[in-house]
């Protein structure tokens, strides 16, 4: 999966694929946001595991 920025707070975090190689058929998942709790959602036989990242907004 690896880095995205969350359509609703503008932060980044990681997101992990776990258990996502299994032979069933997949699932929807939540992705949710580490900042703010927002959900996205896409399809995997594991789930995922989100990971706050430092703020990619430069100070000034
Ligand atoms: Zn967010």
């Amino acid at each position: 999966m690896g880095i995205q920025a969350c359509e609703s707070c503008g932060e980044r975090f990681d997101v992990q694929e776990i258990n996502g190689d299994q032979p069933h058929k997949p699932e929807r998942e939540s992705i949710d946001c580490p900042h703010c709790g927002h959900k996205t959602w896409s399809r995997s036989t594991g789930y995922f595991q989100t990971t706050k990242l430092p703020s990619g907004k430069r100070k000034s």
